[in-house]
């Protein structure tokens, strides 16, 4: 199978959410195909392609819906087609998503770095093919298939479920769509980041309560305030942070202030 040829001139810089087509091969259960669904919509991914299903019709099966949840419309928007070159139409690079290892196979990719790949080339068009819950992508589509991406699970028992191995590649596509965090403090609740100049600041005034209690000789500082500087760098000091440091300088300053 040779992935379709596209004019790349053509390619305007599209997200990868709108670049990456999940493709599911003779799936037998409904519900894997609505939980694929899910895994994708949480994720921000919407195109869905199935080559033929073994299930009855995947898109109004009670368990798929059910499985889908709220991902009813990509569930509804997949497009069901009869074999695998048209499942692979418009795209320009094909990934064959194996649990098993083979003889005769393109290179192995980590879902990793497939995503850092499709991310960060915009003209990469990708379809991430899936295989059957009991015997997997058949040899023919898998060495038609530009890569082989294998989720290095636990060797003893690597075969994931269907959609826990699409949610695998969907998670990772999503990191490297949108970054893994706004920055090295991940996710979560933050207050606005320390200035340099209140660092300074800070390390200034801890400095003289230092000296202030006899921990620090300024006579013979050794390297201490660089060493204490270094461990503060590490953590990303916020300003509310900064001024409670201050707030413990200043009263130690006047614990030792003559009274
Ligand atoms: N017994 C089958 C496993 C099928 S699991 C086999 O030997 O291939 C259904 C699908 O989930 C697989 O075809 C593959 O697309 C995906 N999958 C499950 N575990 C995986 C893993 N560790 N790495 C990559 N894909 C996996």
């Amino acid at each position: 199978m040779n992935p379709t040829q596209t004019d790349t001139s053509l390619f305007k810089r599209l997200p990868l959410f709108e670049r990456l087509r999940f493709v599911l091969v003779e799936t037998s259960r409904a519900g894997n195909v609505g939980s694929v669904a899910r895994a994708m919509k949480t994720m921000g991914f919407s195109d869905l392609v199935l080559v033929a299903p073994k299930c009855g019709d995947p898109l109004a099966d009670p368990e798929a819906v059910a499985f889908a949840s709220g991902a009813i419309d990509v569930l509804q928007g997949a497009r069901i087609v009869p074999d695998i070159q048209q499942a692979l139409d418009g795209c320009n690079f094909a990934a064959a998503v194996s649990a098993r290892l083979r003889e005769f196979s393109p290179p192995v990719w980590t879902p990793r770095a497939f995503a850092a790949h499709a991310g960060s080339q915009p003209e990469v068009r990708a379809a991430i093919v899936f295989g059957n819950e009991r015997v997997g992508l058949p040899n023919e589509i898998v060495e038609g298939c530009n890569i082989l991406i294998n989720i290095p699970a636990n060797p003893d028992y690597s075969s994931l479920n269907l959609s826990q191995a699409a949610q695998v590649l969907a998670y990772e596509a999503r990191l490297a769509a949108v970054g893994d965090g706004v920055d090295q403090r991940g996710v979560g609740f933050h207050g606005e980041t320390a200035s340099v100049t209140q660092v300074d600041g800070m390390y200034a005034h801890l400095e003289q309560a230092l000296v202030a209690i006899d921990f620090l000789d300024a006579d013979n500082p050794k390297k201490l305030m660089p060493r204490l500087k270094r461990l503060f760098a590490r953590t990303g000091l916020e300003t509310e942070e900064v001024n409670i440091l201050r707030g413990i300088a200043s009263a130690i300053l006047k614990a030792r202030a003559p009274r």
